[in-house]
């Protein structure tokens, strides 16, 4: 990067600056936009109608159901698909040395705000206050979509261009399943790699486990509470799936070992969320339903995690005669995610490592996550390696009072600028 001295790291972290009023304005008109799943077009108007003024090719792609159904990786996320709207922008490379293309994508749909009352400012009031702008979105991630934009204008600032393409997408429905990147993939947007800008506090992680839900219903025989020995409680005969559930999470992370994992308990988790039984406080249950997710390791199949949480609830059931005689039934539904996994010596790595040590003095961590993301698509259904980084903490995200430090956007926008250029190419 410092080949070139209109775009060294000292030009590019003066503009990034120099920008930051405008990013700051940009980041809060947002977030002031209640993003909800199926309410994406005005975000989504305001992110093309700037690409467009930064004179990109900006393309509109809007998801339909009926051209994705086919696709193995399509999950329906129940939205009816009336205003959903992808944007992708292209800055076309003028040719010339470079690694290749590069994909910047982000999301801008966003969780709902919870309760207001957990908030200590309306959840889409976008306020700045102490260098941080709060609201749902800030950090996850509407704050990553700025930071891609607002990169791309700093370079044209200074007059660089890039001898490959580059290019920026943001989509919808990440939070409910990636319909919105899969819509890019199955309009055949490629880039030689992808940088998705979700929230990583500075990490770059090119690993990210899967989760596939599950509901697991567990039938009892109901008797009046006085008379308990005539029935069969489903809860007490959950308790022992549960527990060998709770045994083969343990045992799956005990199995596993993977160096980019910062705890090596908590990389793929089995984790029941919902737990309903029984209709009436004096009649023995007479059947149960949990709901839960089932995480899958990088490097496992979906259909290999399926099998063996499977089989555990099979073995637990064959070791009680009623459970014997009446097999709980385990049913898959709504998110089905895979793991995906970039290696960590791929030369996007490298180059994202050299670009954050330029601003930040230090290498970055390189870490898997635990959670999924529109990743995997890239990576797994459009042969895409890829990496998550970008600013804002995670732990931020779907809490009340999101917010994100503006100082973390505009060191993004000047690594993600540094590396559009050793990416890309002068
Ligand atoms: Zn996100």
């Amino acid at each position: 990067m410092t080949r070139n001295p209109i775009c060294s790291s000292e030009s590019i972290a003066r503009t990034s600056n120099d920008l930051r009023p405008e990013l700051t304005a940009f980041l809060q008109q947002l977030v002031r936009i209640p993003s909800l799943p199926n309410r994406e077009a005005p975000v989504q108007e305001i992110i093309a109608a700037k690409l467009r003024g930064l004179g990109l090719e900006v393309e509109t792609l809007t998801t339909r159901f009926d051209e994705l159904a086919g696709h193995p990786a399509f999950d329906d996320d129940g939205f009816a698909p009336d205003s959903r709207v992808n944007v992708v922008a292209r800055w076309p490379g003028k040719g010339g040395d470079g690694r290749g293309s590069l994909l910047l994508n982000g999301h801008v749909d966003v969780v709902s705000p919870g309760d207001p009352a957990l908030w200590h400012d309306d959840p889409w009031s976008g306020n700045l206050r102490d260098g941080r702008i709060f609201g749902r979105g800030s950090c996850d991630m509407k704050a990553g979509v700025t930071a891609g934009i607002f990169a791309i204008q700093a370079l044209q600032r200074l007059g660089y261009r890039p001898a490959c393409d580059l290019l920026l997408s943001s989509v919808i429905a990440e939070e409910s399943g990636g319909v919105g990147a899969l819509t890019t993939i199955v309009a055949g947007v490629r880039a030689d790699a992808v940088v998705v800008l979700e929230p990583t506090n500075g990490a770059i992680c090119p690993v990210q486990a899967g989760a596939l839900t599950f509901r697991l219903t567990v039938q009892g025989r109901s008797a009046h509470g006085a008379m308990k020995s005539e029935g069969v409680s489903a809860i007490a005969a959950f308790l022992p799936i549960f527990q060998a559930i709770e045994a083969l999470d343990l045992r799956r992370h005990q199995n596993y070992t993977n160096p980019v994992y910062p705890n090596p308990a908590n990389i793929a988790p089995i984790s029941i969320g919902t737990i309903h039984g029984g209709e009436w406080h004096s009649t023995v249950p007479e059947s149960l339903t949990v709901e839960g997710r089932c995480g899958v390791f990088p490097g496992e199949s979906p259909a290999q995690a399926r099998t063996l949480l499977a089989a555990t609830i099979a073995e637990a059931a064959a070791a009680d005669p009623w459970l014997a005689a009446h097999p709980p039934r385990l049913e898959w539904f709504e998110g089905q995610f895979e793991s995906c996994a970039t290696p960590v010596d791929h030369p996007l790595v490298t180059a994202l490592t050299a670009a954050h040590r330029q601003v930040h003095g230090v290498d970055p961590a390189i870490e898997g996550v635990p959670y999924g993301a529109d990743l995997r698509l890239f990576v797994n259904h459009a042969g895409m390696p890829g990496v998550l980084y970008g600013p804002g903490d995670v732990r931020l995200a779907h809490a009340a009072n999101e917010s994100v430090g503006v100082e973390e956007v505009v060191d993004a926008v000047k690594v993600v600028a540094g590396l559009i250029v050793a990416w890309c190419g002068v």
